[in-house]
């Protein structure tokens, strides 16, 4: 028996079950999945968890079930290569034929003193339960810094300021506009949204140092009860500590067929591969496919497709609170309620596909 072992059951790694489950699993070859957390978590909504808006239940997926499929609860600490094994904390080594690493992303914090210890985040499960904690627990009148105008940070200040209007947030935005990769249109109309729900944007920040309940912007301290970092992301720290060549995000470039350059065997999916669009779920998801495609090739015997086509994304979405929203679908930029409602579906769908 072959032994394919999958780190990580976020999007990458469901789309890969989903792909070889219940039917396209050669009967050589068993999967053994790792996770630190028992169930796939919705990532894209861990906003919402943070924000209170949404119960900690509502971002949690079963992993399917299938004999051949082995779920290991556990914490990777690391691969040892040479011996083909993952590495766990408090436990035995896991030992594998194929390995796909897929374990999402960390926050990035620019070198900027003191962020990684005085701000909260939501870039894991556990770290958007301890914001969830301290901002519901926040009196009136506290102030909420959100460093950080992208898509993860206006989502967040929105959905927090619909839900707690009694709180002062307050959104740092690097660019003269925020979300400036964005048509001028779109930025505007989240602008006058957070205008009208009194969320004061501070364009052309630049967060030079973080204390326990203050910030600097160009130096400048501001006096905050709670400092939410949505500033940027970087690949796992388990892939940036691989020696091979990495992009300015830490993700491993890899080969047309998505493995090492150095190993067939180890495949890097989702945030944690370097691929020629910005992280999302839909672009791990795409990948997977192309993974799967390659490794039913190899376990043939035969050659895997010596390039892919581009992945194809469909576009990208945002929410502001539970009824507005905003997002490009092909290059047409939508907003308002109907893009809030598509937002929906597209989750409602893919939950309804892998619960
Ligand atoms: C607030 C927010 C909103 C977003 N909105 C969108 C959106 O609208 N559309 C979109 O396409 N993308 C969106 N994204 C980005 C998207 O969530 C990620 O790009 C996607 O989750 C990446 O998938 P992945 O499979 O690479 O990793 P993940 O889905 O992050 O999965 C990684 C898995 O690895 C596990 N793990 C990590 N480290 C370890 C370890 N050491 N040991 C064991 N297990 C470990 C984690 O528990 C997790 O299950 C959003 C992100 C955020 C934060």
């Amino acid at each position: 028996m072959r032994n394919l072992v999958i780190l990580g059951g976020g999007y990458g790694g469901m789309k890969i079950l989903s792909e070889l489950l219940p039917n396209n699993l050669p009967e050589d070859v068993t999967i053994t999945l790792v996770d630190r957390v028992p169930y796939h978590c919705l990532k894209t909504e861990y906003y919402a968890l943070a924000a209170g808006t949404i119960s900690d239940k509502e971002v949690r997926v079963c992993f399917p079930e299938h004999p051949r499929l082995n779920i290991k609860f556990g914490e990777v600490t690391g691969i040892a290569r040479e011996e083909k094994k993952v590495l766990l904390k408090d436990d035995e080594p896991i030992n594998y034929d194929d390995l796909i690493i897929g374990l999402g992303c960390e926050d990035k914090y620019h070198g900027v003193p003191g962020a990684d210890e005085f701000t909260y985040s939501i870039q894991s499960i556990g770290k958007s339960r301890e914001t969830y904690s301290v901002l519901n627990n926040l009196p009136p009148g506290s102030v909420v810094s959100i460093v950080g105008a992208g898509l993860s940070g206006v989502e967040l200040a929105s959905e927090l300021s619909e839900s707690r209007d009694d709180l002062k947030i307050k959104l740092f935005d690097r660019g003269k506009h925020i979300l400036s990769s964005f048509p001028d249109r779109l930025s505007k109309y989240v602008e006058n949204w957070f205008n009208r729900h009194n969320v004061e944007i501070i364009n052309n920040s630049n967060i030079t140092k973080v204390e326990e309940k203050r910030l600097y912007n160009h130096d400048e301290p501001i006096d905050c009860d709670v400092i939410v970092w949505t500033a940027g992301i970087q690949a796992n720290k388990i892939v940036r500590d691989f020696p091979e060549e990495k992009d300015n995000m830490g993700r491993v470039v890899l080969t047309p067929q998505h493995n090492l350059k150095t190993d067939e065997h180890i495949y890097i999916l989702g945030d944690c591969a370097s691929l020629p669009h910005a992280p999302s779920a839909q672009l791990a998801e795409g990948q997977a496919e192309q993974i799967v495609e390659v490794l039913r090739k190899r376990w043939n015997g035969e050659e895997p497709p010596a390039s892919f086509p581009p992945i194809k994304l469909k576009g990208i979405l945002g929410s502001l609170g539970k009824k507005q929203g905003f997002g490009m679908m092909g290059n047409s930029a939508i907003t308002g309620r109907v893009a809030r409602l598509i937002k929906s579906g597209i989750l409602w769908m893919y939950k309804y596909h892998n619960g």
